[in-house]
């Protein structure tokens, strides 16, 4: 593991942004060390909000807002804002998203990794959700309430009885849902939710409440596990300061918990996303809020949590937990500000928000 010396004070130099992007001399392109402030990509949705706070500050004035992108920016941001626009950012396997609804979501399925690869897609879809509020009564469905034959469920889709044998049941902040690819599913209205995923678009829609949208019943049925959900393994405790929410074999979401004034390494060999859900935190030379996102990769940083202590999402590549993802700095890192004797920079101005008006939505 690369340690970079005065870490705070070479990241006070960058303040122009929110971006932090450091390449150090690497044989290997997964070698190169990289913390960055995510930005935030809106993506209008008929079944999206108006009303985006305290997440997100971005305009609604062209319509509902569904879907928040976190995503690596495309560029340093001391290239020319003419060359860096239009160039997308680097790709990465997991996708984290927020997601605010007023109404239902379709009722959908998307593939595993080897039915997404024989129709030509680079990779199926795992997803997990993470409940950050809920009005009472909202609910989501997954799986079915008992098992059908694909005939059944083929039927139940092309009649549109889908909608009352899929499993509702009603959700709460804090609560956590794996959705392995198979699992039929839906997200109902009243909720705000983060989402980790592969990063994929490969869904098929069974029930689009007469949105109109088209459905993808041949798919669906090929690839729909049509009965109740699998069994979810309840979260773990790891320390006073993380619990393992869920993993698989292609990501581990932990909740973390940092106490006030409390300092930590966080510790990111892979590809690494940290989303703040309560307080704050100064990371480098940025404040991480709530609905900040940080992306690092073959990296650590130091987290200094504020003066109400940050709740966070970590989340990584599976298969396993990384067990030194977070080790407790406090005392080391008092005696590092000591000695750095130099002023933190200013804070970041926080989330960019980008705008991307889109003539069609993602088949959500
Ligand atoms: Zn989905």
């Amino acid at each position: 593991m690369y340690r970079q010396p005065n870490d705070r004070r070479r990241l006070a130099r960058k303040t122009a942004g929110q971006q932090f992007h450091s390449i150090h001399s690497a044989t290997n392109k997964d070698d190169i060390l990289t913390i960055e402030h995510a930005i935030v990509r809106t993506k209008p949705k008929p079944w999206g909000s108006t009303d985006l706070r305290p997440w997100s500050q971005a305009s609604t004035s062209d319509g509902p807002i569904g879907e928040l992108w976190f995503e690596r920016p495309s560029l340093p941001q001391s290239l020319p804002h003419s060359l860096a626009k239009g160039l997308a950012a680097p790709e990465t396997a997991l996708l984290l998203k927020l997601l605010l609804t007023t109404e239902p979501l379709s009722i959908q399925v998307h593939p595993d990794d080897a039915f997404a690869r024989s129709i030509g897609l680079a990779n199926g879809k795992t997803e997990a959700w993470y409940i950050l509020s809920a009005v009472a009564g909202a609910k989501v469905a997954v799986g079915l309430n008992y098992p059908r034959s694909a005939a059944e469920l083929r039927t139940a889709i092309t009649d549109g009885s889908i909608a009352n044998i899929v499993h509702w049941h009603p959700v709460h902040q804090g609560d956590v849902i794996s959705i392995p690819a198979g699992t039929i599913h839906a997200i109902g209205a009243g909720i705000v939710l983060a989402e980790i995923q592969q990063y994929s678009d490969a869904t098929f829609r069974l029930f689009d409440y007469g949105r109109q949208r088209e459905l993808h019943i041949e798919n669906a049925v090929a690839v729909a596990t049509a009965g109740p959900r699998e069994v979810q393994a309840p979260p773990e405790q790891l320390s006073d300061a993380r619990i393992v929410l869920t993993v698989n074999p292609y990501f581990a979401l932990e909740q973390i918990d940092l106490a006030p004034g409390s300092v930590w390494r966080l510790d990111a060999p892979k590809e690494t996303w940290l989303l703040a859900i309560e307080g704050h935190a100064q990371l480098g030379s940025t404040t991480l809020s709530l609905g900040d996102a940080v992306f690092l990769q073959a990296d650590h940083a130091d987290i200094e949590a504020g003066a109400d202590g940050l709740k966070a999402l970590l989340a990584y590549p599976g298969p396993t937990i990384n067990p030194g993802a977070l080790t407790e700095r406090s005392a080391v890192g008092r005696i590092r500000h000591a000695s750095l004797g130099a002023p933190l920079a200013p804070t970041s101005p926080g989330r960019a928000a980008l705008e991307q008006p889109e003539a069609s939505n993602w088949p959500l």
